[in-house]
């Protein structure tokens, strides 16, 4: 079965606790197969800085839903958490993003849905959290730890 990694975040209400639940829901065991999930990070806003801070984490899932519908699966759990997009600016504060990583080897060019996902290797938000389940991983033929070892890791906290 495909493993395909994924990352959650949030900076509205508590955090921590929708993005538990949110994995809960995403991982129901039947279509999605939870194999791993990282510590909760706590990192500083990215973009639009005047906001609360985030709290990340990623998981690795094994599944049997193709990409696209493993993004909507994942859009779905984002709105059964209050999301409204319609409601948000970009960067702004969100109540749950869940972002798909990479899916297997799929490379996919469509702005609906990017494989591998086009700003993971920027994001220190996203590295640090992977790495933790991740460490020896390539994603598009690039090893994850070297792509940490080159962002900006300043005010990214692991919690306990
Ligand atoms: P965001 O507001 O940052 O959650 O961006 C969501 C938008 O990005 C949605 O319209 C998705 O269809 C699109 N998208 C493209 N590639 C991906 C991906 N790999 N994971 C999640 N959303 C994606």
């Amino acid at each position: 079965m495909p493993r395909a990694y994924v990352a959650f975040g949030g900076n509205v209400g508590d955090a921590r606790d929708t993005i538990r639940r949110a994995i809960d829901a995403f991982c129901d065991g039947a279509h999605v197969t939870l194999l791993a999930r990282s510590s909760d990070y706590r990192t500083p806003p990215w973009g639009v800085t005047d906001q609360a801070p985030f709290i990340n984490a990623c998981i690795a899932v094994e599944t049997r839903l193709a990409p696209r519908d493993l993004l909507v699966r994942a859009q779905e759990v984002e709105r059964s958490f209050g999301r409204d997009r319609q409601r948000e600016t970009r960067w702004g504060p969100r109540t749950l993003d869940i972002d798909i990583l990479s899916y297997g080897d799929a490379v996919i060019d469509d702005p609906m849905l990017t494989l591998p996902h086009p700003r993971l290797f920027e994001r220190a938000f996203v590295l640090v959290p992977l790495v933790e389940i991740a460490p020896d991983a390539t994603i598009g033929g690039r090893s994850l730890r070297e792509a940490l070892e080159r962002v900006d890791r300043t005010g990214i906290e692991k919690l306990a």
